[in-house]
C-alpha cells in the first residue's frame, strides 16, 4: 500500500509533480519587472492527492509530517511551517475567487529545500495543479503561477517576485525559459547541452545566511524607491542608454542596485543570443559577468559561494555564478560534460580547506514543468 493509502485508507485520485528550478540568468530582476532565463530541475515535488466535500484540509509530507485545517478557518499567518504554503494555495485560490474546499494531499519532494532552487515554489505548484484538476477550474499554467506567487507573498509573507513559480509551472524539457516578467510573455529556448558537450554543475553551497530573508525584501524596496525616484514604474523601463544619466539623479545607496538592474537585463537577452545561436559556451562569460555583478553591485553573494564560483572558473568552467535570491543557496557551473566531476571536486576540496561544508552536487538537465502524472 502506498503512502497515501496508508494515510487516508483509499486511493489517491491522482498525482502531479511540480519541479525546482535553476535560474541561468536575470537575477533580481522579476520584482523589477524585467528578464528570466530559468530552467526547470529534473527534482519535483509530488502531491498525491483526492478532493474532500467537508471542508478539512489534511496534509502530509515525507519531510514535513501531518497538518489539517478547515479550509473556512484559512487566513494569512493561520498555518505555520511547511504546512503553511499549501494552505496558503488553497487560501489564495479563495482569495482569487474559486470555490475550492478540502482535500488530502500526500507530498514526497527530492527537490533540496533552502538551497536556493525553489523547493517553496515547487510545493506551491504541486498543490496549485492537483487543486486545479481536483476542482475543474481550468486555470491556465501562469494563472495557477500567479496563485502561487500571491501565496507565498501575501500568506507566508515572502515578497517574491514571479520568477519561481513560472519556472515551475511554464518550463519545458531541453529549454530554457525566456520570461518577461511585466507581462508574463515567455518564449522556450532551446539548451541542448549534451548536444554541446557540456553539462551544467548545481553546487548546493549547503548554507543559507539569515540575513537573507531580512535583506532581499531591503533590496526590493530600494529598487522600488529608485524607479520611483526615475519617475518610473520599474527599474525594467531603464535601458543601458540612459544608465550614465540615471544614476546621478540617485542616493548613492540605490546607485548599485540600478546598474546591477540595468545590466542584468542586458545579460539575459545576451544569454538568450548565445544559446539562439547554438553557441552554448559562449554562456560562460555572461553567468560570470553576472556573478560580479551580484557580489559587488547587489552584494548578495557570501563567501561560500564566491568561493564556489572562483573554484568552479579556476577549474576550467566557462563561467559560474550563484542562483536563487543569494547569501548562501546553490551556484551554477557551465562546464565542459568531461570537466564535470573533476570541477565538482576542486570546489569541494576547496570548501574543506577553508573549513566549509562539502557542497552537494547536481548535475542539472532542463526538464519539464508542472504537470499531471497519473
Ligand atoms: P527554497 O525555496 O530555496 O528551497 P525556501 O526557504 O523558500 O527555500 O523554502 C523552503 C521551505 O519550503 C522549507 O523550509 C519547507 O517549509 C517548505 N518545503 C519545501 N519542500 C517541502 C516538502 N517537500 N515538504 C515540506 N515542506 C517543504
Ligand atoms: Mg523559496
Amino acid at each position: 500500500m502506498n503512502t497515501f493509502s496508508r494515510l487516508y485508507g483509499h486511493a489517491p485520485e491522482g498525482e502531479w509533480a511540480a519541479p525546482g528550478r535553476v535560474n541561468l540568468i536575470g537575477e533580481h530582476t522579476d520584482y523589477n519587472l524585467g528578464f528570466v532565463l530559468p530552467i526547470a530541475l529534473p527534482q519535483t515535488v509530488r502531491a498525491q492527492a483526492r478532493r474532500r466535500d467537508d471542508g478539512l484540509l489534511r496534509l502530509h509530507s515525507t519531510e514535513g509530517g501531518s497538518a489539517e485545517v478547515a479550509v473556512a478557518d484559512l487566513a494569512p499567518g493561520s498555518v505555520t511551517g511547511w504546512a503553511g504554503y499549501p494552505a496558503a494555495v488553497v487560501w489564495a485560490l479563495r482569495e482569487a475567487g474559486h470555490d475550492v474546499g478540502g482535500a488530502e494531499l500526500s507530498l514526497d519532494s527530492d527537490v533540496p529545500t533552502g538551497a536556493g532552487l525553489s523547493s517553496s515554489a515547487a510545493l506551491e505548484c504541486a498543490v496549485a495543479i492537483a487543486y486545479n484538476d481536483l476542482y475543474g477550474l481550468g486555470l491556465s499554467a501562469p494563472e495557477l503561477a500567479l496563485v502561487a506567487q500571491r501565496a507565498e507573498n501575501a500568506y507566508v509573507g515572502v515578497p517574491c517576485g514571479i520568477m519561481d513559480q513560472m519556472a515551475s509551472m511554464c518550463c519545458r524539457a531541453g529549454a530554457a525559459l525566456h520570461l518577461d516578467s511585466r507581462d508574463l510573455a515567455m518564449r522556450q529556448v532551446p539548451v541542448d547541452l549534451a548536444g554541446a558537450g557540456l553539462a551544467l554543475l548545481v553546487l548546493d553551497t549547503r548554507v543559507k545566511h539569515d540575513l537573507g530573508d531580512g535583506a532581499y525584501a531591503g533590496l526590493r524596496a530600494g529598487c522600488e524607491r529608485a524607479a520611483r525616484l526615475l519617475g518610473l514604474t520599474a527599474l525594467r523601463e531603464l535601458g543601458p542608454a540612459d544608465l550614465a544619466a540615471a544614476l546621478p539623479r540617485l542616493p548613492e545607496e540605490l546607485r548599485p542596485l540600478v546598474r546591477h538592474v540595468v545590466t542584468e537585463n542586458e545579460r539575459v537577452s545576451e544569454a538568450v543570443a548565445h544559446l539562439a545561436a547554438g553557441a552554448l559556451a559562449a554562456l560562460g562569460p555572461v553567468l560570470t559577468a553576472g556573478h560580479a555583478s551580484l557580489r559587488d553591485d547587489y552584494r548578495v553573494s557570501c563567501p561560500e559561494t564566491d568561493l564556489a564560483v572562483d573554484t568552479a572558473v579556476a577549474a576550467g568552467a566557462h563561467g559560474a555564478r550563484m542562483t536563487g535570491g543569494g547569501f548562501g543557496g546553490s551556484v551554477i557551473a557551465l562546464v565542459d560534460a568531461e570537466a564535470a566531476e573533476a570541477v565538482a571536486a576542486d570546489v569541494t576540496a576547496a570548501f574543506l580547506a577553508k573549513g566549509f561544508t562539502a557542497p552537494r552536487t547536481l548535475t542539472a538537465t532542463p526538464a519539464e514543468g508542472a504537470r499531471r502524472t497519473a
